[in-house]
């Protein structure tokens, strides 16, 4: 029997098509498409602490606070209204649209209009809004990697052909224009640019920002840019937005974002697409047949949470900054344990190369797989191997968690692999 991939054996205790499609004959789509890793991990994390298991989970980039109140009492306030209760128009409200051009519009370098963006349930749900609008069958999309799992499986689902470009930690996990140039083809129709980088935490300089722009301009190339980490910086580190530094690929580029990580909103699934108006309206129409609106109550949170007090958010970037430090300290006294040092998002993607071929806890460690498996069962520490990312040899490990748990559980990551 071939072995499973990487992402069915993280997948392993949840419903995956590896454990229904004996009995029904699921679509071709379906049966080829891996469950998200990061999803089955933070699951399977979470399970086995509702056993009574004391897992700590570096699972999921989920912050570990509480919304702000002033967003909760909002969407309590909404709630409360008629208008919350019946359909909006599919691709948002136009007062959140309106807010949401407006702030993109300070990093964007131009003036967004509300016509362009689209609201939908989740970055992730935008991400895949803007691949099933723009992708026809065949069409290549350059994605760098370490990538962010549901990448790759979004644009295989429209249709598309991902051409994966690897980079390393020594390059600072960044891909180059010689890098891509090597990768485009007759085919390639987009590029994904992410900065900061989830699952690195690499954030590109301005100026190799505007170098990525400018080829995919003169190559005609979208850039679907998912910037949803763009507030969580650190130090003298600043995010740039592709189109500000490169407004020759600002017709073809199409951001992607949402409240779940500035804001701790993850469970509240809002994000959106930005697009040219035409773009914008054909995921528009693909919304309208597909899921409606997005919760009108959540839609007034996250008008509350990108229009109101920026304070609590500025406090947990702040505690992120904090942790980054501990996480990346406490991971590189770690023996044969390096790190790249993370300048943005809540991700540090450690290499744990130097284990691979060894024994840790009286098993043989052939990939970070095997790893995580070790991990989570004899420290109960939960982390998503670098396979997951396209990225074998690396782990990733949130740091978006309690003080607490974050030293707790990089000690007892020390402990195990010291033996
Ligand atoms: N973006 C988060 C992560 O990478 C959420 C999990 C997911 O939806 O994949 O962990």
């Amino acid at each position: 029997m071939a072995r499973p991939t990487p992402e069915l054996r993280l997948a392993a205790s949840l419903p995956t098509t590896q454990t229904i499609e004996h009995t029904v004959s699921l679509a071709r789509r379906i049966r080829e498409m891996e469950a998200s890793p990061t999803q089955a991990v933070d699951a399977k994390a979470k399970a086995l602490k509702a056993a009574g298991e004391p897992v700590i989970g570096f699972g999921a980039g989920e912050p570990d606070f509480p919304t702000p109140a002033h967003i909760v009492a909002a969407a309590q306030r909404a709630a409360e209204l008629p208008a919350s209760h019946r359909y909006t128009p599919a691709p948002g409200q136009p007062v959140l649209r309106e807010a949401i051009a407006e702030v993109t519009s300070r990093t964007a370098g131009r003036t967004i209009t509300a016509a362009e963006v689209v609201l939908a349930n989740g970055g992730k749900h935008a991400l895949y809004n803007i691949f099933m609008t723009l992708l026809d069958e065949g069409d290549e999309v350059i994605v760098p990697a370490p990538y962010w799992v549901s990448y790759p499986e979004q644009i295989k689902l429209a249709g598309g052909v991902p051409v994966v470009v690897p980079t390393t930690g020594e390059a600072g996990f960044q891909a180059t224009v010689d890098q891509l140039e090597q990768a485009r083809t007759e085919r390639t129709k987009a590029l994904v640019f992410v900065s900061p980088s989830n699952p690195t935490g690499a954030v590109y300089p301005p100026e190799v920002t505007a170098e990525i722009g400018n080829w995919a301009a003169e190559h005609g190339i979208w850039v679907i840019t998912d910037e949803i980490y763009d507030r969580l910086v650190y130090g003298d580190t600043v995010f740039t937005s592709l189109p500000a530094v490169a407004p020759d690929a600002a017709p073809r580029t199409i951001i992607a974002s949402g409240v779940a990580k500035t804001y701790a909103m993850t469970g509240w699934r809002v994000g959106w697409a930005i697009a040219p108006v035409e773009v914008a309206a054909g995921m528009a129409k693909l919304q309208s047949q597909v899921t409606s609106n997005v919760c009108n109550v959540a839609q007034a949170a996250a008008l509350e949470a990108i229009t109101g007090d920026q304070g609590p958010s500025e406090a947990m970037r702040q505690a992120f900054d904090r942790r980054r430090r501990v996480a990346v300290d406490a991971l590189s006294a770690i023996d044969g344990v390096s790190v790249f040092e993370p300048t943005g998002a809540f991700y540090v993607f450690p290499s744990f190369e130097s284990y691979l071929g060894r024994e840790v806890a009286g098993r043989q460690i052939a990939s970070t797989l095997d790893l995580a498996e070790v991990l989570l069962e004899e420290a109960k520490v939960a982390l998503v191997p670098g396979e997951a990312f396209g990225a074998p040899g690396y782990a990733r490990l949130s740091y978006a968690l309690s003080d607490e748990d974050l030293v707790e559980g990089i000690t007892r990551i020390g402990a195990l692999l010291q033996g």
